[in-house]
């Protein structure tokens, strides 16, 4: 039998717990067993047996969901992910092409699991390291650039990248395990009381656990569910978007470049492999017939004008891969959770995507909810946590994410809002003689003064900040923290490299170990 050696004997007093197994005061005491060198702790729990493991159920298996699941699933809770389709994925997978992740969400990303980040860094496209910022439409002329290097360098986090959706889905989706994802169940409602919540899908079933995370998307069923039902806001924009087989080699290399004229824009991204993906972005209404000469030929039109780069872009692109869709968002909510429900991602803030954002604010999000939940059961390693407990950890987690959130989707907001006021020049329609001539001239329009002075110190610092993510100083922070802690406990009662691997119940050898 492996010799016995107590790492450390904790009197565990539970009292002024609420819930309503513990009746009396207790002293629990417990031990490990650790991994090195079979030395044997014993865990003696009189009143109630195992820790508890956390039962998370996840509607929907889109970004959020899966970087959820595979935190959860990281952090020892045993979790499910519902999801309607699994190939769908917004529907814009295959065609769609890449999307932008940004470092902020990589280094979150990488705190969760390395290899996904590790993977995603091999499949994807570094961009980061490119000029990226603002054009002026029909001139193709920066106007403004956003630094990505420098705040990833400084905070030794990955690089601004982009990696195809459908590449990202299959490597999120290997590090979650299949097992984990039900394909093919659509959550049509839930149901929550005082001690769980049980998630109803479309075939019949039903499933308990103790959380459910809303991470359906924008059309949320969970926050309709929640808040009542409200439709997403048009933004007035329709987006065409499409690959381009083709790679200015002319031009020195961006990463990507937001033209912009008045009330539309186009964003072009170099995605490697000498292709472009693109998106222009044209105000219309939202029941607006479809082009009846095409969409690439009613964008050679519409962009007539614009710089070479966004035509030839626009012509190098074959009509079946231009997609149409109506953009929206939805307003922000003062709250994403009640009771034992949370929502994440576009279900809680959809934004616009213009700045191309979104996914990136959804790993976020499953960073923070995590570390929220992760203290909550370390708190309450033997009982089951009330719905008031995870209510009260859901409005600690929304404060650290409403002001970030919010802000970025304000900036979304304003920056599609802006482009309505965006003019190259002097163009107010018929003009007399004099300022036909100062139209001839190509004068600045003042208004594009303005904007472009502002656009050219607040957009690269908001950038940056949006790049950084949470303040170094927070992370600094964490490390102070654990520093103190360990100096106050003492390195004599830590023994560091001691993994614990098992958790052995027999009271008689606590017994023999007390006598
Ligand atoms: C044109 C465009 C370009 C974009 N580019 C970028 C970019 O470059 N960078 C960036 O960060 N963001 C970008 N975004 C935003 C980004 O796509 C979203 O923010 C992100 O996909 C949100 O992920 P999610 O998991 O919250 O939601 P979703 O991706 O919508 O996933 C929700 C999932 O839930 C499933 N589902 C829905 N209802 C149910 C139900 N009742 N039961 C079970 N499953 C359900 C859906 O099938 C889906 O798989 C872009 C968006 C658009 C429209």
């Amino acid at each position: 039998m492996a010799s016995v050696q107590i790492l450390n004997f904790c009197t565990y007093s539970v009292h002024g717990l609420r819930e309503k197994k513990v009746i009396s005061k207790k002293r629990v005491i417990f031990g490990v067993r650790c991994e090195n060198g079979g030395n044997n702790n014993v865990y003696v729990n009189e009143d109630y047996g195992d820790k508890k493991k956390l039962k998370v159920l996840v509607a929907g298996g889109g970004i959020a969901g899966l970087v959820f699941a595979l935190a959860a699933k990281r952090s020892g809770f045993d979790v499910t992910v519902f999801e309607k389709d699994l190939t769908a994925v917004r529907g814009e997978g295959r065609d769609r092409g890449p999307i932008q992740l940004l470092s902020s969400a990589m280094g979150l990303l990488e705190d969760i699991d390395k290899d996904v980040v590790r993977e995603i860094m091999e499949t994807g496209y570094v961009t980061g390291d490119r000029t990226n910022g603002l054009a002026d439409g029909k001139t193709g002329q920066w106007f403004t650039k956003f630094d990505f290097l420098t705040p990833a360098l400084q905070k030794g986090i990955p690089v601004t990248q982009i990696i195809c959706r459908m590449e990202l889905q299959r490597v999120l989706l290997n590090a979650v395990g299949d097992d984990l994802v039900i394909n093919n169940s659509k959550v049509v409602d839930f149901v929550t009381d005082a001690n769980k919540v049980t998630a109803l899908l479309e075939n019949g079933q039903q499933y308990e656990g103790d959380i459910l995370i809303g991470a359906d998307g924008m059309r949320s069923m969970v926050r309709s569910k929640l808040f009542g039902t409200k439709d997403p806001k048009y933004s007035n924009f329709i987006c065409y978007t499409g690959v381009a087989e083709f790679h200015p080699h002319y031009l020195p290399p961006f990463g990507y470049k937001i033209f912009i004229g008045r009330s539309s824009y186009f964003v072009a991204l170099d995605i490697g492999k000498g292709r472009m993906q693109w998106y222009a972005f044209v105000r219309e209404a939202r029941e607006s017939p479809l082009p009846s000469q095409g969409n690439k030929n009613m964008l050679l039109e519409g962009f007539g004008e614009w710089c070479d780069e966004v035509i030839t872009i626009i012509h190098r692109t074959q009509e079946h891969m231009i997609i149409r869709r109506p953009i929206h968002d939805i307003d922000m909510l003062k709250t994403w959770g009640k009771d034992r429900v949370i929502l994440l991602g576009d279900a809680a803030h959809a934004m616009l995507p213009n700045l191309g954002q979104g996914g990136s604010m959804a790993i976020e999000d499953c960073y923070w909810l995590i570390q929220e939940l992760r203290n909550l059961v370390e708190t309450h390693p033997f009982h089951a946590i009330s719905s008031h407990e995870f209510d009260l950890a859901f409005r600690r987690f929304e404060k650290k994410r409403m002001f970030r959130v919010g802000t970025v989707h304000a900036i979304c907001r304003a920056a599609s809002v802006l482009t309505a006021f965006y003019s190259t020049y002097f163009n107010i329609g018929p003009l007399p003689l004099f300022a036909q001539k100062l139209s001839a001239t190509k004068l600045k329009h003042p208004a594009l003064l303005v904007s472009s002075t502002l656009l050219k110190f607040a957009l690269p610092k908001f950038m940056k900040w949006v790049v950084k993510g949470i303040p170094v100083t927070q992370i600094i922070c964490r490390m102070e923290q654990q520093r103190v802690l360990l100096n106050a406990v003492g390195d004599d009662l830590v023994i560091n490299n001691s993994r614990v691997v098992d958790i052995v119940s027999d009271a008689s050898k606590v017994s023999d170990l007390l006598s």
